[in-house]
């Protein structure tokens, strides 16, 4: 559907925003390959519109064996990655009918692939992962070189992978340049390329890319470290649109108390708007007094007003201050985030990061593909 219908809640996402930021990438790493990472459909924005929006990355990056399914199934040619390998031995059939590309991470992976591999089937193109600090998946250095021997030997494609825990904040440790020298000195003298960068190395330590790139949240038009000013200095563009609408309106009396728990209480007499989108719609429950929504004001699409929240958030609705908008009626269309109100200004008054708001979008929110 394109328009709103029944209740007024819709999730716009817009191919053409993918397509500038995946460009944006492009431009900051023309020598790398690019695995767009969509995991958690597409960071909540819905594999359809990553595909279309996505199409001329090199590979699609994520976790759900079944998701390489839909992928395939829906004419990806390319490659696709599954991030963090295999769960179970069991998968490794279906694995290779779908010519992924495999991370591999620990001992238990080596040894399914190993058997596999003797029992006559082709050999895998492999990203092995090394654990350079972030102590999430990964072998430690020094188990590093053993592994990449053994996989070596039965015919793999070997790729070097590790990620950065902290290539968006500069003081902490382990940094960027200590996590990038072990893996250097660990893979000293190995073949194969490599892949170490996610958005915030992209944006800030493009000494530290790789081959094999894997930007997740930038090509989304948010920001890795929660800040909105760094997506405007990386020229990157909001891909979803939240919006809704005012569905009702009172008048408050000065003292009166506004939804449950009556957070918020009026200064003055005053107008509210009630907005049908909750948290059962993936707003977050957080978001304190005076988070942004932008609220439009006239026919012409672009003229609106920044409103603030007021009042606990409920499951299906908030309130808004309308003071700043005597123009804005029943029908009146509300934007939660997108274009005008970065989804990373919401995360950041709601003690959040944007990841989190945008994977959250309830499924019951219908999308639109523009
Ligand atoms: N690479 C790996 C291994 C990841 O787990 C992720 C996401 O968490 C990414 C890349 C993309 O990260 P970001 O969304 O910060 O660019």
């Amino acid at each position: 559907a394109n328009s709103l219908i029944n209740r007024p809640i819709l999730a716009s996402i817009h191919t053409q925003a993918f397509r500038h930021n995946l460009n944006r990438v492009r431009e900051l790493a023309p020598e790398s390959k690019i695995w767009s990472v969509i995991k958690a459909r597409a960071y909540g924005h819905c594999f359809d519109a990553a595909l279309k929006g996505l199409s001329s990355t090199d590979g699609f990056a994520l976790l759900d064996i079944q998701d390489a399914v839909w992928l395939r199934e829906h004419g990806w040619e390319g490659r696709v990655l599954l991030l963090e390998g295999l769960f179970h031995e069991n998968e490794l059939e279906l694995a290779q009918e779908l010519s992924c590309d495999l991370v591999v991470h620990c001992e238990a992976q080596v040894e399914w692939l190993e058997k596999y591999i003797e029992q006559g089937h082709k050999p895998f193109s492999i990203f092995l992962k090394m654990n350079t600090g972030m102590n999430r998946l990964g072998f430690k250095p020094e188990a590093y070189r053993t592994a990449f021997h053994r996989l070596h030997a039965f015919g793999c494609r070997m790729h070097h992978m590790t990620h950065f825990a902290n290539a968006d904040q500069a003081d902490q440790r382990p940094t960027v340049g200590e996590q990038q020298e072990v893996f250097e000195r660990t893979i000293d003298g190995l073949s194969g390329p490599t892949s170490l960068a996610n958005s915030a190395a992209i944006l800030w330590h493009r000494n530290a890319l790789g081959g094999w790139i894997r930007p997740g949240i930038m090509l989304y038009g948010a920001s890795p470290t929660g800040i909105y000013a760094d997506i405007e200095h990386a020229h990157l563009k909001a891909v979803m649109q939240l919006q809704s609408e005012i569905i009702d309106i009172q008048e408050l009396k000065a003292g009166d108390g506004v939804g449950y728990g009556g957070r918020y209480q009026a200064p003055e007499a005053m107008r509210i708007g009630i907005v049908a989108c909750g948290y059962a719609d993936g707003y977050p429950r957080t978001a304190k007094d005076g988070t942004p929504v932008w609220v439009s004001i006239g026919a012409e699409d672009g003229n609106g007003i920044v409103c603030p929240i007021v009042g606990r958030v409920s499951m299906d609705m908030l309130t808004i201050d309308l003071r700043n908008a005597p123009q804005a009626k029943i029908g009146s269309v509300v934007e939660l985030w997108g274009d005008r109100i970065p989804v990373d200004e919401v995360a950041r008054m709601s003690d959040t990061i944007g990841y989190e708001l945008l994977c959250a979008v309830a499924p019951r929110v219908p999308v639109a593909i523009k």
